[in-house]
């Protein structure tokens, strides 16, 4: 017998089938989708998206605005690795803005090297335990030349911060950094090889403020980068007041050093030689070794036009397997190098015996534990 459908019923049936085949659709498309701040989880799709946008913008012609680059870049996740908006003032008015311009993450701290950081330090904290998707918190409240200082960065590293910054490695030339309290005279001094050690053990980096970037200051560096091989140096704005041919013999040099690349200060600051295209040879080089950052638009007229400078930079790389990783997994790859620490499990175990849920504690991260007390923990 043949069943015959009714017309309402045919209607029915056609429009279910046709949800299907929407549904499978968008399922097989859905890795093209990437929502605000999960650019990691396809990078080929991230890819072609990208350059698909990249080549609309060319074929457009002109300089594109910020706006443009933006959304064209957006599907990396740019992170802005060297912030110090960590006051609740400053971060809460630039939140419109990260959201606007698609600043997927922001590692934050706020003064240098001197006790009025210890505030600032605490100020990047509560930010991390209110985003903690958006912030990596840095700190540099302690004094370098006190042996006390190793307390205070083991601590923190145990809480949960994710790297010492911004760090008075040298400063003779900088008018704040200069007259920074606790700010060392090179890179060697005081505690600091000790606090290489330290932190090596926490795989956590130290962002270093490095002035003049020539002399004894950069001797001492690398006589810092040779003896403690198993940490993370940035450094800092390594492109202020530097030269390609310098960044390029240190990098080539010392594969435990890392660039943070100041784009504002070499894309906007007269002092900057207005030629930023210089250094796209050596990022093509080294493109695990350069992290991209706004530090704030110190010097510039805005922060808006430092973020504007880090796409232009992202632009003139004008390969964005290469973007990718300067806007985004290179700073990545050293935050998740970083393990769960004992403090954090035992947090977490703590918190699971209140909230009778089960963590995967196995190979846990910082990140991923930092996540779980945040958010789950308020702490
Ligand atoms: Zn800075």
């Amino acid at each position: 017998m043949k069943m015959k459908l009714k017309p309402r019923h045919a209607r029915i049936a056609l429009l279910a089938v046709g949800c299907i085949i929407v549904l499978v659709i968008v399922w097989l498309n859905g890795s093209r989708f990437i929502p605000f701040g999960r650019a990691e989880t396809d990078p080929s799709g991230s890819l072609k998206t990208v350059e698909k946008r990249l080549a609309k913008l060319k074929q457009a012609g002109g300089t594109p605005t910020l706006e443009q680059l933006a959304e064209a870049f957006q599907p990396l996740g740019l992170i802005d690795a060297h912030n110090h908006n960590a006051s609740s003032s400053r971060y809460l008015s630039m939140l419109d803005a990260w959201e606007e311009y698609h600043i997927d993450k922001v590692v934050l701290f706020g003064n240098i090297s001197e006790p009025s950081a210890i505030e600032t330090d605490a100020a990047a904290w509560r930010a991390y335990q209110s985003s903690p998707d958006l912030f990596f918190p840095f700190f540099s409240g302690f004094d370098l030349h006190d042996e006390g200082s190793l307390d205070v960065i083991r601590d923190n590293l145990e809480k949960g911060y994710f790297g010492l910054g911004e760090i008075a490695g040298a400063s003779t030339y900088s008018p704040i950094v200069s007259l920074a309290d606790w700010k060392a005279s090179d890179p060697m001094d005081g505690f600091l090889p000790e606090i290489y050690d330290l932190i090596a053990a926490y795989k956590a980096p130290i962002l270093l403020h490095i002035d003049p970037p020539n002399g004894l200051p950069i001797l001492k560096l690398e006589q810092a980068l040779e003896a403690h091989p198993n940490t993370t140096f940035i450094f800092a704005h390594m492109n202020a007041y530097n030269s390609p041919e310098e960044i390029d013999r240190l990098l080539g040099m010392y594969p435990n050093l890392y660039a943070d690349f100041f784009a504002g200060f070499s894309v906007y600051n007269p002092d900057g030689g207005g030629n930023p295209e210089i250094f796209i040879p050596i990022m093509k080089k080294y493109p695990d070794r350069f992290l991209l950052s706004s530090d704030s638009g110190y010097d510039l007229e805005s922060e808006e036009q430092a973020i504007d400078a880090m796409y232009r930079i992202l632009y003139l790389l004008d390969d964005p397997a290469v973007a990718k990783k300067i806007a985004h997994d290179n700073m990545m790859a050293i935050i998740q190098a970083q393990p769960a620490t004992k403090t954090q499990l035992a947090a977490i175990q703590e918190l699971a015996s209140k909230n009778g849920k089960t963590y995967n504690y196995d190979k846990l991260s910082k990140l991923e534990a930092g996540k779980i007390l945040a958010k789950d923990g308020k702490g």
